[in-house]
């Protein structure tokens, strides 16, 4: 039982870097978070070494008496949390929790409708290459000049092509979308509706967003973005749906569950219905709020640089720099440069290549993970917007955004 650092010092090296890494910049990948020691505590534990295929009280292994009462656990948290029928805890991730839920709807060759990828959508909705791409006969919904997914459009293409499930979610949107619209296209052309929250389930689970669960048939989200949980999947579904989607999650796709992650949901799980959740993702929409605000300033649009969709209801802001000389990779890069992490993003209809894009996707649930307030938040979006300038200050800006980094320590605990 000899410790990391004795045992093999070059990984326990670049583990201690990315704490420091972690501790020392500023956090703005919209789909990134800092889960609690606690969550990090069940994920490193000795369940990580139990075999469990099968679901709680029907397993195909011996001795799950205590990863029964875990999962179990997570799947009842899970259900309270959003008010579901059905929980399955065991996608490895969000990708695998939206292949099981297709698996369990759909058969190859079946038509689905999914937000287009360079307007907002992910990968598993439909993009050419993924499996979604490749199984199925995929109808792409878009946004409209105004930014907004075009439900006139959605309800066009599924008259026209009568697909067999819809997709509703995204990666890359900062308003909501109206679930109650999705599911009466869906039933008017006999479709299931799939809602992929991943991005928003924080948000939702603490009441600041519209609960997808009540519309869909089935809704997945990934637990460690604005949930802020250990990475992994969740499929949420309708009491008649639950036998389908357990056997496409067990046997259908995966082999045995990672009971260790499991509990580490279950710990995030509880940590989501408490106040002082709710209180951080307040903190997160106000952030998001106040980013937007401050990037629409007179000297900043002088830039080029402007919002999508002029600001955002949710966790994260779309900086669009079509008519700015800096292109998405040359404004990631300059970030990063003074310390603040975010990714570039292809806006719609983007004139750049995808490797290039004319966007950058900011977003604050880390920051209110760590404690930023309203005022912090102000100081972040006015360091953000000076650096896209035309000209910046560089070591200026990476001075401020030490200080903000100093004044909100981030797992002091873990500190070699
Ligand atoms: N669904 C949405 C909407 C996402 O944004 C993502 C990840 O970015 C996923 C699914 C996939 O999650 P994972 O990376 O855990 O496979």
């Amino acid at each position: 039982n000899t410790p990391l650092h004795e045992l093999d010092p070059d990984v326990a090296a670049a583990v201690d870097a990315e704490l420091h890494r972690q501790q020392s910049t500023l956090e703005m990948i919209a789909s990134e978070n800092f889960a609690p020691l606690a969550v990090m505590e069940a994920q490193g534990s000795v369940l990580t070494n139990k075999y469990a295929e099968g679901y709680p009280g029907r397993r195909y292994y011996g001795g799950c008496e205590h990863v029964d009462v875990v999962e179990q656990i997570a799947i009842d948290r899970v259900k309270a949390l959003f008010g579901a029928e059905h929980a399955n805890v065991q996608p490895h991730s969000g990708a695998q929790a939206n292949a099981a839920a297709m698996f369990a709807l759909l058969q190859p060759g079946d038509t689905i409708m999914g937000l287009n990828l360079a307007h907002g959508g992910h990968l598993t909705h439909g993009m050419k290459i993924n499996f979604s791409g490749k199984l199925y006969d995929v109808v792409a919904y878009h946004v409209g000049d105004d930014g907004l997914v075009d439900m006139a459009e959605v309800e066009r293409l599924a008259r026209e092509h009568r697909p067999k499930l819809i997709v509703a979610g995204w990666s890359a949107y900062p308003r909501q979308l109206d679930f109650a619209a999705f599911r009466a296209v869906a039933d008017e052309v006999g479709a299931h509706l799939m809602v992929d929250m991943a991005h928003f389930a924080g948000l939702v689970a603490a009441g600041l967003h519209p609960n997808p669960v009540p519309h869909a048939h089935v809704v997945t989200t990934t637990t460690h973005k604005t949930l802020g949980g250990p990475r992994g999947g969740v499929i949420l579904s309708t009491a008649e749906l639950a036998k389908k989607i357990n056997s496409a999650v067990f046997p259908g796709q995966q082999g045995g569950p990672l009971e260790h992650v499991i509990a580490a949901k279950a710990v995030a799980f509880k940590v989501a219905a408490s106040e002082d959740f709710r209180e951080r993702q307040r903190r997160t929409l106000e952030g998001a709020r106040i980013l937007a605000e401050r990037l629409v300033r007179d000297d900043v649009k002088a830039a080029g640089v402007s919002v999508l969709t002029g600001g955002t209801d949710v966790h994260l802001v779309l900086v669009d720099l079509r008519d700015s000389e800096l292109d998405g990779r040359q404004a990631e890069d300059r970030l990063h440069e003074i310390g603040i992490t975010v990714n570039r993003n292809a806006v719609p209809n983007d004139p750049r290549p995808p490797m290039v894009t004319s966007g950058l996707r900011i977003g604050t649930p880390a920051l209110a993970t760590r404690g930023f307030t309203a005022e912090d938040f102000a100081e972040v979006a006015d360091v953000i917007a000076e650096a896209l300038m035309p000209s910046y200050d560089a070591a200026a800006l990476g001075a401020r955004v030490k200080a903000l980094a100093d004044k909100h320590p981030l797992y002091a605990g873990l500190d070699k």
